[in-house]
């Protein structure tokens, strides 16, 4: 499968431009599109659904225009909004059931026999007679994840699926997403979350304010930030100068002062030892570091 955005821009109503150009291709397995809030991961994920229609530009998936082809779009996609509620006081397996109905799922025998494996594989088998809107914060997001997967779709959109969530419940999902993701469909995750985007990911985007600021595998996005991220030992008061005129990722106090990180291009002020960068330190460097150096370039 073939997921290819072209020249997408989306303005509000309001003049609010949330998508400028955007131009990303991925395939099967799992893509992360990941930046801060009003990012317009949203904005992308509702067009991608066909919930919305974009400004300018399109959206294909196997060749096909998905505005041209949303009946067809529809039957192959399982969608987890960011503000899935149950406002019902179904049980958990009535839900599933009625959410299996509405895809399409007419045999009843085969529907719930397909409601048990779902729930099976959320782990909510136990809570399958419990009233849904009862259930916890991460039971509510996996029931989510099970109501999105019914029909067997070939792509999942899931919106911000671990806000709020602890973070045991927040690694279950994530194991959850990442097992299905070995299914031969594409997920779409999109999330603020920087450790969300695991190593499970194939690829990923990084969106700030409307534009596309990186995209490719996140081992990319570390080896960009190679180079750029240092360790610095500080009395209290270089750690104040250093405050000043850098990003700092982290602080630990040390006897002598701080163990600082910093994301830049050199520290000519201090002594201090370049390091591996990780996923989180290169999202420092391309939204705070990179961003402006390259304003003032
Ligand atoms: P994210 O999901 O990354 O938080 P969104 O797609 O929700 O980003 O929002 C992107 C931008 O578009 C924000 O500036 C937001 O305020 C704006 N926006 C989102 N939805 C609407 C809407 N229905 N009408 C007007 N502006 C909107």
């Amino acid at each position: 499968m073939k997921i290819e955005i072209q020249g997408l821009n989306m303005i509000y109503s309001n003049g609010n431009h949330a998508l400028k150009d955007i131009n990303l291709e991925f395939g099967t397995g799992m893509f992360g599109l990941l930046g801060p809030n009003g990012a317009g991961k949203s904005s992308l994920m509702r067009i991608i659904v066909t919930l919305m229609k974009p400004t300018s530009g399109a959206v294909f998936i196997d060749g096909k225009d998905i505005q041209k082809h949303r009946k067809e779009l529809r039957k192959m996609l399982g969608y987890l909004p960011q503000d899935f509620r149950f406002f019902t006081s179904l049980k958990t397996w009535e839900f599933l059931d009625y959410s299996g109905s509405l895809a399409g799922l007419r045999n009843k025998k085969e529907r719930l026999s397909e409601v048990d494996r779902l729930l099976d594989q959320v782990g909510l088998l136990e809570a399958r007679d419990r009233q849904a809107n009862r259930l916890s914060g991460g039971m509510k997001r996996r029931l989510g994840i099970a109501q999105a997967l019914i029909g067997k779709p070939r792509i999942i959109v899931v919106d911000e699926p671990t806000t709020g969530l602890d973070p045991d419940e927040r690694i279950r999902f994530r194991n959850i997403l990442s097992q299905l993701s070995q299914n031969d469909v594409t997920i779409i995750l999109s999330t603020h979350i920087v450790g969300d985007i695991s190593s499970t990911c194939q690829g990923m985007a990084l969106l700030n304010r409307g534009e596309l600021v990186f995209s490719g595998p996140p081992e990319n996005l570390i080896k960009h930030a190679e180079g750029h991220v240092f360790k610095l030992h500080l009395t209290p008061y270089e750690y104040e100068k250093a405050k000043e005129h850098y990003d700092v990722i982290s602080t630990i106090p040390v006897e002598t002062g701080w163990e600082v990180q910093v994301v830049s291009d050199e520290v000519p002020e201090f002594n201090s030892v370049s390091i591996i960068p990780n996923i989180e330190d290169a999202y420092v460097f391309f939204m705070e570091h990179k961003l402006h150096a390259d304003l003032i370039d």
